[in-house]
């Protein structure tokens, strides 16, 4: 494409490149998207991964746990612990003493509180979007922290990596721990 020559073909190149740049910007826009829904997704797995360490779910970070079939009980699932994971009896627990590690420390071995279970029993709810059945995540965070009141959120979340998709199933606030 030549350097236009006359008025009308400048006008016609500025109206092509204008459509470019809007293509461009729609484009990032998607693209922002993609980033934010992967991120989410990102942020919840490895949450499921290690917040039975967390000494306090939530506080100091955003908190996700896989539940049992009745949907009230957090659990560890077998099949997603590091090898050679440590996973506390009650006596090993009551035996070391263990309280809390302090502020935000993590715990290095699986708390005997969650039960730990192999995957295949896990709760599930169907997604909204495909219809198949899909685990249920509790998300525990501290929302608002402040000398005034706090805030705390627990959600269940259908977790469906085939739509990209977490729904929220309920969703509860509180000023204090639920
Ligand atoms: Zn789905």
């Amino acid at each position: 494409m030549s350097f236009p020559a006359n008025v009308e073909t400048l006008l016609a190149t500025i109206a092509t490149r204008q459509g470019f740049a809007q293509l461009a910007v729609d484009e990032a826009v998607c693209l922002e998207q993609e980033r934010g829904q992967n991120q989410v997704i990102v942020d919840i797995l490895n949450g499921l991964l290690d917040s039975w360490a967390y000494s306090d779910p939530g506080k100091y970070q955003d908190a996700y746990f896989f539940l049992d079939a009745s949907l009230l009980r957090r659990v560890v699932v077998r099949e997603f612990l590091t090898e050679g994971t440590k996973v506390y009896t009650r006596q090993e627990w009551n035996e070391r003493g263990l309280t809390a590690p302090s502020h935000g420390a993590n715990y290095d071995a699986v708390p005997y509180r969650y039960p730990l279970v192999n995957l295949g029993v896990i709760g599930k709810s169907e997604c909204p979007k495909c219809k198949t059945a899909q685990p249920v995540v509790e998300h525990y965070a501290q929302t608002y922290d402040s000398p005034e009141g706090d805030e705390w959120l627990r959600e269940y979340l259908v977790l469906c990596l085939d739509c990209n998709l977490p729904t929220v199933l309920k969703s509860e606030t509180s000023t204090h721990r639920f």
